[in-house]
């Protein structure tokens, strides 16, 4: 080896599971500090990589049997600094993935697939657009609410993470602006993160700030980051945030892994929210690394909900004090909170999709000229179709589950596959041509509220306007966004929709609000799903009666905003809290439960997935491994409790049967400890001949869905 020559560990996106450490070893003819952002070769090809220091290595250095040398360096980048580093490292460790696999995964594609040349003209060009003056014009606020000024005053002089417990419209997002503001005008170099749960709550986000922050700090300095965005935007947007030119960025979880070198806040709204939670990859939670992220590199973090996730509000308990929890509980500039009104389903005829007094109270919200939303979690017609004569149903052939009837485009197709076939006239099996559909999803609520509603005139007395918002209506590439606008300007009188409209959407027209089956939630399996339920009803709630103004002028015609419940079960603790509004009752008994019960948050659990070609091998790799754990004494077992290997609820998904395990701990850093040691035991398992038809196996760190 030549004499100047040095060794550089680096990152870089290796086949998961491939058994390479987590850094490999290449030559430069120059020192490349760590950070820096390389080009090496990989077998035949030619990859990013990130030189990464060989002391903060969470893995085996391979022995440099074969060495080659670094390719290139790529210009014009600044290395990624430590505290980027040691976050996803830090990721990559907890969540039981390869680092150079969660390194590669946070940079922008471009970075990946741009050949050097093409990037330096793409960074030419970023410089000259954020080459401007950033104006510092004064900004004029309004004055805060004597909560939203409590609130903002202990953000500003505590450290946190705080909790901002505030009910929808509390304006907590006022409070995030003048946080970040603060933040931002203390340093100039001071950046902050702002997170949303979803791609199309950040346009709103984006203006509201945009608006307040652009005369102050320049038309640059707000950017976004999202899957949404196209991969020449995102690099944009990143390199901004890289290089300190973007003062603020907004974005979903993804956002959490931006290289920010001068961070100061992060705030997370509806931090409760399950999209936080990256479900395949890594399985981060964008959440939970916010508030790491913060501790790390000095940054207050601001958490943000009317309804918490229980993990939050218990660490927000005084008595635990782990964060700080900071209520607003009233609403500003909106009316009084939506009157719970929950219809007994038991007293009404059966099969009725719509209970009259329901139907009967959207009717005169039609009359009056206002709008209603309607919420079903089930998008199609119908669950399933069925055969009278033999029992046939409309399963998927390659899933344990059935194929939804979509009546518009006449096809039976399967959420999980994709599989789709057109329907049938006739039984596949008997031939018989009584089959029926069963169960009702949003396209049957929308087609059925047509037939109920066609008497209904509106107050220029046409006919009441129906519209349906659901994955399946918004495919289309600025669907959404027309559908959403139809709705602002008043073209709707009821929206049909799956959860997708309960969130953050600021309809200033809606008057009502109803889930006609909300029932499945409380007796699922899942522990989570009651605080899912209430969390999405309350959301639900909170979108009738936004606008004061609105509701004192129909308040004269009698108007109340409401939320209607249709349930078999009106006497549910669920159902009790949402009457009241009462999110501190409901976390408070789901709270005792899950203690006594030892579960989350008093616990700590991972799971860990086998797909395979059988659900028999499936198990047999999970239990091989088990015992193998078992067998060497892995450290932290002996505060680790494994269950059994079960089948997933839906037990297979293209022709792939899959089994999980559930680990449970009361002390994170035991189970963290034996994750760690089992991983390269889950590894060797996998390699004996018995367990060939195993196709992945996967660990899921703090699941939100068991
Ligand atoms: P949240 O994020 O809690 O749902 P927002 O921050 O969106 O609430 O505020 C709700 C509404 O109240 C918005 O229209 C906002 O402009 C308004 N608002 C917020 N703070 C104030 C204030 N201090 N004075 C007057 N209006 C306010
Ligand atoms: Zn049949
Ligand atoms: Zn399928």
């Amino acid at each position: 080896m030549p004499i100047h020559t040095a060794i550089v560990h680096i990152a870089l996106h290796t086949p998961s599971h491939s058994g390479v450490g987590d850094l490999l070893s290449y030559t430069s003819t120059q020192p490349l500090p760590p950070g820096t952002l390389v080009r090496v070769p990989l077998g035949k090809r030619e990859v990013l990589g990130v030189v990464w220091d060989a002391t903060e290595a969470t893995g085996e250095l391979p022995e440099g049997a074969a060495m080659r040398p670094v390719a290139g360096v790529l210009e014009g980048v600044e290395p990624l600094g430590q505290p980027w580093r040691r976050l996803v490292a830090f990721a990559a460790r907890y969540y039981q993935r390869a680092l150079g696999e969660v390194a590669l995964a946070a940079l922008p594609p471009q970075l990946r697939d741009l050949q050097p040349d093409q990037l330096a003209r793409r960074l030419k060009r970023t410089a000259k657009s954020l080459d401007q003056d950033s104006s510092e014009n004064a900004i004029s606020l309004i004055a805060l609410t004597l909560e939203q000024e409590r609130a903002r005053a202990r953000i500003s002089s505590e450290s946190g993470p705080f909790l901002l417990f505030g009910s929808t419209g509390s304006g907590k997002t006022e409070v995030y602006l003048r946080c970040v503001q603060e933040a931002l005008e203390a340093d100039p170099r001071a950046q902050a993160l702002v997170m949303v749960p979803e791609i199309n709550l950040t346009p709103q986000l984006e203006e509201r700030f945009t608006t307040r922050f652009a005369p102050r700090f320049g038309s640059q300095a707000v950017v976004s980051l999202h899957s949404g965005m196209t991969n020449p935007q995102r690099l944009k947007s990143w390199l901004a945030a890289h290089s300190g030119a973007a003062r603020i960025v907004l974005g979903t979880r993804m956002a959490v892994f931006a290289s920010l070198p001068g961070l100061k806040i992060i705030v997370v709204d509806e931090e409760h929210d399950p999209s936080y939670k990256q479900q395949e990859g890594a399985r981060y939670s964008a959440r939970d690394l916010a508030i790491w992220r913060g501790r790390e590199q000095g940054a207050k973090v601001l958490l943000g909900s009317a309804t918490p996730s229980l993990e939050s509000w218990h660490a927000s308990d005084p008595a635990v004090g782990r964060y700080v929890r900071l209520a607003m509980p009233s609403r500003i500039g909106a009316g009084a909170l939506a009157r719970v009104r929950r219809v007994d389903m038991n007293q009404q005829p059966r099969r009725a999709i719509f209970s009259a007094p329901l139907l009967a109270a959207i009717s005169e919200r039609v009359a009056r000229g206002e709008q209603s939303m309607v919420l079903l979690n089930r998008r199609g017609y119908a669950p399933v179709l069925h055969c009278a004569d033999c029992g046939w149903k409309s399963d998927c052939p390659h899933c344990s589950a059935h194929q939804v009837f979509h009546k518009t485009d006449r096809t039976l197709r399967c959420h999980h596959c994709g599989y789709t076939v057109r329907v049938p006239y006739h039984c596949p099996t008997c031939g018989s041509p009584d089959i029926h559909s069963m169960g009702r999803g949003t396209e049957q609520l929308e087609e059925q509220l047509g037939d109920l509603l066609s008497e209904v005139l509106r107050p220029d007395r046409t006919p009441a306007r129906i519209a349906r918002i659901d994955a399946d209506t918004t495919k289309a590439k600025g669907a959404l966004e027309a559908q959403l606008a139809q709705v602002h300007s008043g073209e709707v009188d009821v929206l049909v929709g799956t959860q997708m409209i309960a969130k953050g959407h600021d309809f200033r027209r809606i008057t009502l609000v109803a889930a006609v089956q909300p029932d499945g939630a409380l007796f699922s399996s899942d522990f989570r799903a009651p605080e899912r339920l209430f969390a999405l009803l309350m959301q639900a709630a909170g979108r009738a009666g936004r606008d004061a103004a609105y509701m004192a002028a129909q308040a004269v015609h009698g108007t109340q905003c409401e939320m209607w419940v249709q349930t078999f079960h009106p006497q549910h603790a669920v159902y009790e809290a949402l009457r009241k509004h009462d999110y501190e009752a409901f976390a408070a008994q789901q709270l005792k439960e899950r203690e006594e019960a030892a579960m989350p948050p008093f616990a700590y659990q991972a799971l860990v997935r086998a797909d395979a070609r059988t659900q028999e091998v499936a198990q047999g790799f999970l239990t091989a491994a088990t015992a193998a754990a078992h067998a060497a004494g892995l450290p932290g077992l002996e505060a680790v409790t494994l269950f059994p290997p079960v089948p997933l609820t839906i037990q297979r998904v293209a022709n792939v049967e899959r089994a999980q395990m559930l680990m449970e701990s009361g002390s994170r850093t035991a189970l963290q400890r034996f994750l760690a040691a089992w991983q390269p035991v889950l590894q060797a398992t996998r390699s004996a001949p018995e367990h060939k038809g195993l196709v992945r196996w996967l660990v899921d760190v703090d699941p939100l869905v068991i």
